[in-house]
């Protein structure tokens, strides 16, 4: 016997993966350079040379046997530490290595803090749209996931959110810098959110967590400040990676960081150790772990991505395109001239141009381009851009 639900879930590859995978074999076909592919948030910008040259130094200086051994289950103490005096300088906090849980990446994180916080049954608001794997990581803890549209700049719906706030309600993740939007919440939207939180939890007598999902959290533009969640809501658990602030999604690095300041902080940092440890998600990688206190600060080479952004924005613009302008990661959402998001898609994929489809992020009427790949890259599908708007006229 096996599980079926689990079956499924393998059997059925992710909109983007299956995108991803036809541009694959379309290259194979017409050639890489023919294939316009926007598919995938695979970082093109390098790592920072600090990371390598840091890597090198490890493996030369250090002792093999501590560099490749086992860390503690929650991650070695000094490289929390270190993360923590981090944390706590650019963010004017207050934590503790004994606040931190290290993961192989965001989405062990994400899966961790949700089967910490979730029991059967528990629902789990989740701002549309999202990043996909949302539904399949809560509904894997038994929980259900609510689904609660942004308003028409893709900033929270603070009275969306309340009348969908109820006694089974667990936790609300935010994403911000957004994927697919590129949205940052606002410091006035945060604010309300939290005094909405509190007020229900005052209500409900019951927690309501917020999981702040932060992978893009240094990706941002034009100066923009994101709002470090903690500071804003006591019940707030951090997943952040540094999948796309150093270029690393392939070597997944990762933590989990409760608030000091959650309510019960020690039973919620036992159940994210005691997840972490059902999941099989102990000891992250610890070369990687080991590299972080060296990197400290370093965020790969977000200029490039700005200049891609301005480019799009202005071309799509004299193109006849409509675009949310995003104010961090490096995704534009491109609303469909059809008002039909697989559509849209599917004409680009006949001007060879790979993009999703928003209905899969829990939206209807866009597409998303990612555009974490070379200039030249974009500058060459502009033709192509260009006969698709043409081609609605
Ligand atoms: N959360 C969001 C919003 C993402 O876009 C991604 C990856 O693209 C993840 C989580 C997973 O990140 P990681 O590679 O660190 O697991």
């Amino acid at each position: 016997m096996i599980n079926q639900k689990m079956r499924e879930l393998g059997a059925r590859r992710s909109v983007i993966r299956e995108l991803f995978e036809y541009g694959k074999k379309r290259k194979a076909e017409i050639g890489a350079e023919n294939v316009y592919d926007f598919s995938l948030g695979n970082p093109s910008v390098p790592a920072p040379d600090s990371v390598n040259e840091n890597l090198v130094k490890l493996i030369k200086e250090e002792s093999s046997i501590l560099l490749h051994g086992y860390t503690s289950a929650q991650g070695d103490a000094g490289v929390r530490a270190a993360i923590a005096d981090y944390i706590n300088k650019t963010q004017g906090e207050n934590v503790t290595a004994d606040c931190l849980y290290m993961t192989v990446g965001a989405a062990a994180a994400l899966t961790i803090s949700l089967t910490a916080l979730t029991t059967p049954g528990a629902e789990v608001i989740v701002p549309a749209p999202y990043f996909p794997e949302y539904k399949v990581f809560i509904e894997r803890c038994g929980a259900v996931i609510r689904e609660v549209m942004c308003d028409s700049d893709f900033q929270l719906d603070i009275s969306a959110i309340e009348e969908a706030i109820n006694e089974k309600t667990a936790a609300i993740i935010i994403n911000s810098p957004n994927n697919p939007t590129g949205a940052v919440f606002t410091e006035e939207n945060i604010t309300a959110l939290s005094a909405l939180l509190k007020k229900k939890e005052e209500e409900l007598g019951t927690t309501i967590y917020i999981i702040a999902d932060e992978p893009y959290r240094e990706l941002v533009y034009d100066g923009v400040k994101v709002p470090y969640l903690t500071k804003y809501y006591d019940n707030t658990i951090v997943c952040y990676s540094y999948s796309k602030s150093l270029s690393l999604p392939g070597e997944r690095i990762g933590y989990v960081l409760v608030s000091p300041r959650c309510l019960d902080f020690v039973s919620v940092y036992q159940a994210v150790c005691g997840a972490g440890r059902a999941l099989g998600f102990v000891c992250a990688p610890s070369l990687l772990q080991k590299l972080l206190p060296l990197c400290l600060g370093e965020v790969s080479d977000v200029s490039i991505y700005d200049r891609n952004r301005k480019l799009l924005i202005d071309t799509f613009t004299k193109y006849g395109l409509e675009t949310v302008k995003p104010d961090g990661a490096f995704y534009l959402f491109i609303k469909s001239p059809s008002g039909d998001a697989t559509e849209f898609c599917e004409r680009a994929k006949k001007h060879e141009i790979l993009i999703v489809p928003s209905d899969d992020f829990g939206a209807p009427g866009y597409a998303r381009l990612s555009y974490c790949v070379k200039t030249e890259e974009i500058e060459r599908a502009l033709p192509a851009f260009r006969a698709l708007a043409e081609s609605y006229k």
